[in-house]
């Protein structure tokens, strides 16, 4: 290797600790981990890691972590999706065998999470650990460091802010920053900005050779000067061909859906079927994972060939088995869109990359910083001795020497949108954390916004929250100002932790105020058209527009309210008609196929829909609508479970979903009191229960009788 390493014995902790890393086959650091302990990782310095994938940046984290730990300390962890934080829980876990209790808590916005208190390090999501900074449990006064991996998230325009504010958090508690990122080319900025030391580096277990395809000469030029000549002007055909001769996997990003799953059908249909019993340890894994039937319905022509396709659109389930086989060796090309390149451990030998992507009606290519990001995936660590990503579609020589050799675009604070803004302006008032104008502007001024705006444009954002925002806040009734002080009001505590946008409060309070009794159909459309929903993507909607008209003026649903275009209200219905089939116990294969929409889409709009019929009905309580929050709150539980009102009792039962309390209902139980009634005997003679489960359930019944 040329260097002097540093072995794992060198870091100064206690023995367990050393035992525990080599036994995980850990006996030397990697560059990045040695120069994080040397600038002080393990006596509390605050840490920005740049380096790239599989540099060994968790080690990084569990080191801090630990380390808060044996001094007696809390350490937090926090991951852009609930996958990965459910993947670092499992790995963290290990550290039980050193005494720390490791907790994990990702949902549940308003729950005070006082019982976390039971946990040395936990694990959540950025939007979960935001929430628990707005309710301030007691035990956060014992952090003693907080990690943030995937840090350049920061300039995501809806995650971006809540990283921001986490940080701000933080540094406000005094506890240990640890951040964490594979592409940065401004770190030096964000070290700066976090009052952190800087520990950027290069390394990668594998090296990584990059290159682009040259349509009109067909070849692949490489940066290690190598060209490989492609036959027939064919760049696919000739990547499936070399990995099928010499052995290996390949990754294909594509930047759309469809793209990607025409391409692994493109591709399935000219390679040969793999063996049978490798093709059925896969399709046993879809059915483990619990992928839904459709899904495995048009994935299993593709797996027949050792090909899948990946894109958020999937269930969970789906992904889970086809990282899982892909990385077991069972499944040969995975094409993909970026979110898998967005902290899914999945590397493969060689790496396909398309840059172009439709957005807002134009064809744009992909940021140097995507680029890198997907470039990243080519290598396995212990296996491959390089990795090559290749670009597949530039316009020129020069464009593809600009994504290999350019700079990422710097990360910029996305603190400054108006919605971001009134969200976190309120959070800050309502929870406490400043009390009065001043110090609002004090902390207005630690964020990364106040400085990207001041430097580039010459704005002072503290002006403008005073001037705009604050204002906007105190007609909406969330906040009241006296002599300098400011107060939240009961509307802006409530809405401050439900982790709702404030103007999403307003919406929803405006529109029903004025109405009597309405339709479940009503509310879900309501709650869709609301700023909280736009994260989820729906489309195939223009054509309700008829339909649509046809349903507001017999009342079943409201109108476009107020800011809102004709095309969001279309969406809004969609989803709601879609909500209203899956509170009806429609089958979610038959959802997904007749909406049109991905297993994916429609967990997000479930989960979405959940979390704000909740939030709207203790809006509405807080405001004196009783009847309307009332009616929410039993719709947030269908949406919840997916049922009709009468196995609502039914399904809070742990181990029962909705296909079994409906079997359970038309075998004459139905509510809880009968589950402990009836006797084990009738319960377990139900399909699809047996004595095991109905064991459970009778245990679980009796728990919930006695709380
Ligand atoms: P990153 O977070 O930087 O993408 P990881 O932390 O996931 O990278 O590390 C990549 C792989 O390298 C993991 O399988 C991890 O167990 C392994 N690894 C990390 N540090 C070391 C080390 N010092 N020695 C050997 N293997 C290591």
């Amino acid at each position: 290797m040329g260097r002097k390493q540093t072995k794992v014995e060198s870091l100064r902790l206690p023995k367990e600790v050393i035992n525990e890393l080599r036994l995980r086959g850990i006996k030397y650091l990697t560059p990045p981990q040695e120069e994080a302990v040397k600038k002080g990782l393990l006596n509390g310095e605050n840490i920005l890691v740049a380096s790239p994938t599989a540099s060994g940046k968790t080690l990084i984290a569990e080191l801090a972590l630990i380390n808060a730990f044996l001094r007696g300390r809390k350490g937090i962890y926090t991951t852009p999706l609930k996958t990965l934080a459910n993947e670092k829980y499992e790995e963290f876990s290990l550290w039980s065998k050193i005494g720390a209790k490791i907790g994990i808590s990702t949902g549940d916005y308003d729950e005070p999470g006082e019982w976390l208190d039971r946990y040395d390090i936990i694990v959540t999501t950025y939007e979960r650990l935001d929430s628990l900074f707005r309710l301030r449990p007691k035990w956060l006064r014992r952090v003693g460091v907080v990690v943030i991996d995937e840090l350049h998230n920061i300039s995501d325009e809806e995650r971006g802010p809540t990283i921001e504010l986490i940080a701000i958090y933080a540094l406000k508690l005094g506890a240990q920053i640890v951040g964490l990122s594979a592409t940065l080319s401004n770190p030096e900025e964000l070290a700066e900005w976090l009052g952190c030391k800087l520990v950027l580096s290069n390394w990668r277990p594998v090296k990584l050779i990059e290159g682009f395809y040259i349509k009109r000469k067909s070849i692949i030029v490489f940066n290690d000067g190598r060209t490989e000549e492609v036959l027939n002007n064919n760049l696919i055909d000739h990547i499936i061909r070399n990995a099928l001769n010499q052995h290996y996997q390949v990754i294909i990003f594509q930047q759309a859906r469809h793209r990607a799953e025409s391409m692994a059908r493109s591709i399935a249909s000219k390679i040969p079927a793999i063996d049978r019993n490798t093709y059925l340890e896969v399709m046993d894994k879809f059915k483990k994972y619990e992928a839904l039937r459709s899904e495995i319905k048009d994935l299993d022509k593709l797996v027949m060939h050792g090909v899948a396709y990946h894109h958020a659109g999937l269930s969970h389930g789906a992904r889970l088995a086809i990282e899982n086989s892909f990385r077991s060796g069972l499944i040969r090309f995975v094409v993909a869109t970026p979110t898998l390149a967005a902290g899914i451990n999945m590397p493969a030998r060689r790496v396909v990359i398309y840059t172009r992507r439709f957005e807002g009606g134009y064809v744009k290519p992909i940021s140097i910083a995507e680029y890198k990001q997907m470039a990243g995936r080519a290598g396995r660590p212990q296996y491959d001795v390089i990795g090559e990503a290749i670009i597949a579609d530039v316009k020129d020589e020069g464009e593809g020497w600009r994504y290999i050799n350019g700079r990422p675009e710097p990360v910029k604070s996305a603190l400054i949108s108006e919605r971001a803004l009134r969200i976190h302006t309120l959070s800050l008032i309502a929870s406490g954390y400043v009390e009065g104008i001043d110090e609002l502007r004090d902390l207005l001024r630690k964020t990364l916004a106040y400085r990207n705006l001041l430097e580039s444009r010459g704005i002072d954002i503290t002006n403008y929250v005073i001037k705009n925002i604050l204002p906007r806040l105190m007609e909406m009734n969330m906040i009241r100002a006296d002599r300098g002080y400011l107060y939240p009001t009961r509307l802006g505590l409530t809405v401050s932790r439900l982790y709702v946008d404030p103007l999403t409060a307003i919406m929803i309070i405006d529109e029903l105020e004025g109405v009597g009794k309405p339709i479940p159909l009503y509310y879900l459309t309501l709650i869709a058209m609301t700023p909280d929903f736009t994260r989820v993507r729906i489309i195939g909607y223009r054509g309700l527009q008829r339909e649509a008209y046809s349903a507001y003026e017999s009342g079943l649903i409201p109108g476009p309210i107020r800011g809102i275009s004709l095309f969001d209200w279309l969406k809004a219905y969609k989803i709601g008609l879609i909500l209203n089939q899956w509170i009806n116990e429609v089958d979610e294969d038959y959802i997904i196929t007749t909406f049109k929409i991905g297993a994916g889409d429609l967990n997000l709009v479930i989960e979405t829909a959940s979390w704000l019929t909740y939030a709207a009905s203790r809006i509405c309580e807080s405001v004196g609508l009783k009847n309307h929050a009332n009616e929410l709150n039993k719709l947030s539980l269908r949406v919840r479970y997916g049922v009709k009102e009468e196995l609502i009792d039914l399904v809070r039962i742990k181990g029962i979903g909705r296909v079994r309390a409906r079997l359970m209902y038309m075998h004459g139980i139905r509510t809880i009191d009968d589950i402990l009634n009836v006797g084990i005997e009738r319960i377990a003679k139900i399909p699809m229960i047996g004595e095991v489960l109905a064991k459970s359930i009778i245990n679980e019944a009796e728990k919930l009788k006695n709380k």
